[in-house]
């Protein structure tokens, strides 16, 4: 069955008494070449990363299977999340005959990404694949980096996804660029992202209203930057970034209670930056030196 065929995804859709729901960001892929295309450049990736090693892949999402079948032809065992129950029952039919593909009904969203990799594919090395559904793009990406952690070891080798272009330029851009911002920033402490090609909206049923692309975020295997304190990097980035048009120090000020304004102006002066810089300038070892100093000072601050 070519679960790209317009013709059968309409059919199979009406036969299970269903239809593409735009609150769950159901847009299907009705050209085969574009499934076969996104699974071949995540298997790659993990075969010039794991050559000698079998491997598993999640998909978020899998709609009626285009994308899933292709995944199952490619890796050992494959886990597919989706969260419109009404499509599981398809599904089953779909991809039934595929013994490495498991279903899970459950928003991914809630689910705990550690415990999901070792229940379902123990040391193997994982992937994650996927069309992501649109409106929650963000949120899923940074879920899997930051909970694809254990220890200091990354148990993810690559993401490879399908998003809005215009978010696309957001995660490859360069400090400088106008799309620079605190996505970008972080997914750089993780890995790197690079553009695969463009899908145009005529690929999809229904056709959602901007093009789309897919790329790949190549994951650090252990850590590449080394920060006192985590938690208090991504607070200085989205802090950095959450009112764009101003300086760094006036954007971080206003987000950063724990320290004087004063002080984190000596301090980015400190770091040999222009007091009027703007986030975009920073690059990800910028941001952790920042980091590691607006730490120091929340340390000397808790003991006084
Ligand atoms: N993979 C299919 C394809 O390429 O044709 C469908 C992709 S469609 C853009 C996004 C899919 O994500 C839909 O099947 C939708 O129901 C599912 N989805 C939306 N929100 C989700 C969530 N929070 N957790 C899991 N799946 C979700």
């Amino acid at each position: 069955m070519n679960l790209c065929d317009i013709k059968t995804v309409k059919r199979i859709m009406a036969e299970f008494g269903t239809g593409t729901k735009k609150s769950f960001g159901q847009n299907f892929l009705i050209n085969a070449d574009i499934p076969y295309n996104i699974a071949e450049e995540s298997y790659s990736y993990h075969r010039l990363r794991h050559p000698d090693l079998d491997s598993g892949v999640i998909e978020i999402g899998p709609g009626i299977g285009s994308l899933t079948y292709e995944l199952g032809q490619r890796y050992k065992s494959v886990v597919a999340i989706e969260i419109d129950k009404t499509l599981i029952p398809i599904l089953d039919k779909t991809l039934g005959e595929l013994d490495n593909i498991k279903i899970i009904n459950d928003d991914f969203l809630k689910l705990d990404t550690v415990k999901l990799i070792d229940d379902n594919f123990g040391n193997i090395p994982v992937s994650v694949c996927a069309n992501l559904p649109y409106y929650i793009t963000t949120p899923i990406i940074m879920k899997l980096l930051e909970e694809s952690r254990d220890g200091d070891r990354n148990r993810l080798t690559s993401i490879t996804v399908m998003v809005q272009k215009e978010v696309a330029s957001r995660l490859c851009a360069s400090e400088k660029d106008k799309d620079y911002g605190a996505i970008t920033a972080s997914i750089n402490y993780y890995g790197t992202v690079t553009k695969l090609f463009d899908v145009a909206p005529d690929n999809f049923l229904p056709p959602p209203k901007v093009t789309s692309s897919v790329v790949r975020i190549e994951l650090y295997e252990k850590p590449k930057y080394s920060v006192k304190d985590e938690k208090t990097l991504f607070d200085v980035i989205s802090g950095a970034f959450i009112q764009r048009r101003k300086t760094m120090l006036n954007s971080l000020s206003s987000h950063i209670s724990y320290i004087s304004k004063e002080r984190i102006g000596e301090i980015i002066t400190e770091l040999g930056f222009d007091i009027a810089i703007r986030g975009e300038r920073l690059s990800i070892e910028d941001f952790c030196r920042l980091a590691d100093k607006i730490y120091d000072e929340k340390i000397k601050e808790s003991k006084i």
